[in-house]
């Protein structure tokens, strides 16, 4: 008697590369085909990432993402297309996964993954993929999968650079054993900030896929306590090891964190609000020291004497600028100190308003009054006040 087989005719002849590698199979194409996986974010890293695991034939696959498709994201974020600008990504990322695999099972979460949702939405899912931007999703990704017990396929990107790991916590070390403390906010460029290779994303995403299907399979060595660092100037390849520690927080000896926290605090991200947690936006609220965009142009029609500094990177100034600025890079900040007059109010800014805010408290600590960071940056600035300037 034939064994039962939960393939139709048209799949096997979709999957016939996979059914006749021995590591797969018909056992394991059925495997792949009752597997669940969760992809978090339909970026850079989720776009090769939903493609090629439909193509594959992962019975169902589980998208969050609460943003929009943005003219900037095309140049790497692959699911989405020219036409979808504007359109919801999650809807977007659903039709193309439905074109390419119609098999496969489409689950939108068109949402924030949060400590409220995170652990409702994740509980039915076989492992997890990182795809995010943001320390604090990073985090509660790596504990929702501690807590739950379910592998987290790592992976980040930034400029030319990659890394990809599997943060298993049952056979290995989790993400909170190697990166313990977030850095402090604003510190760590976003690829919003620093920008990125745009084929960087499809390099490490597809790793992340492979490490994926193997999991699901069982086959293979896992990427567990090692990672995996690309440097893709220097077409380079590096694996270092990450030991568990015993004393983390949450997969250690003895947990301090058994239920998910708050992660935008816990990451030194105050008041968040929930309207701008899109990839890439600022992720709190403005300070003392900031200024809006509408209120530097009254300053500046009000008093000709401030002096509009740019901190960016000379590739981005030749973008676009704010004009009448002065130009300084960050990185050269500190050796051009005597270009600037101490007793003028200075407003500094930079593409999103992360790095101006660290040049306005260098100046503050050389000595210089009056010092704000344009809240935002260049980009609430063309938003806001002269929709000539083009956002990048
Ligand atoms: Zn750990």
């Amino acid at each position: 008697m034939f064994p039962l087989m939960s393939l139709s005719n048209e799949e096997i002849r979709r999957y016939s590369r996979h059914l006749i590698l021995p590591e797969v199979g018909m056992d394991g194409q059925e495997k792949l085909k009752a597997s669940r996986v969760l992809l978090i974010g339909s970026g850079g890293l989720g776009s090769p990432l939903a493609y090629y695991l439909a193509a594959a034939g992962v019975g169902t696959l589980g998208m969050v993402d609460f943003d929009v498709v943005d003219f900037s994201n095309l140049q790497r974020q692959i699911l989405h297309f020219t036409k979808d600008v504007g359109r919801p990504k999650i809807v977007s990322a659903q039709e193309k996964v439905e074109q390419i695999n119609p098999e496969v099972t489409f689950i939108p979460y068109e949402t924030h993954f949060t400590a409220e949702n995170a652990i409702e939405i994740a509980q039915d899912y076989d492992l997890l993929i990182d795809g995010t931007d943001n320390f604090p999703t990073r985090y509660l990704v790596n504990d929702v999968c501690v807590l739950l017990k379910k592998p987290n396929v790592y992976g980040s990107i930034f400029r030319f650079e990659g890394r990809v790991s599997v943060f298993d916590a049952q056979k290995g070390p989790c993400y909170r054993c190697h990166f313990p403390e977030p850095p402090p906010p604003g510190m760590v460029p976003s690829c919003a900030e620093g920008g990125v290779l745009g084929v960087l994303p499809g390099v490490i995403g597809l790793l992340q896929g492979v490490e994926a299907l193997k999991l699901l399979l069982g086959k293979g060595k896992p990427l567990i306590g090692k990672m995996i660092l690309y440097d893709a100037l220097e077409a380079r390849f590096r694996e270092v090891k990450v030991p568990k520690d015993p004393d983390c927080p949450i997969c250690g000896k003895n947990p301090t964190i058994t239920k998910l926290i708050d992660y935008q605090q816990f990451c030194g991200i105050e008041n968040p609000d929930s309207d701008e947690l899109a990839v890439g936006a600022p992720l709190r609220k403005m300070t003392k020291d900031e200024i809006t965009a509408e209120d530097l142009k009254e300053q500046i029609a009000k008093n000709p004497m401030t002096m509009v500094l740019d901190v960016r990177n000379p590739s981005e100034y030749a973008i676009c600028r704010i004009e009448g600025s002065k130009f300084i890079p960050l990185t050269e900040l500190a050796e051009r100190y005597d270009e600037l007059v101490k007793e003028k109010p200075i407003v500094v800014y930079c593409h999103h308003g992360v790095r101006s805010l660290r040049a306005a408290q260098l100046l503050r600590k050389n000595g210089f009054a009056d010092v704000k960071s344009l809240f935002g940056g260049i980009n609430a600035w063309s938003e806001k006040v002269d929709p000539n300037i083009p956002r990048y």
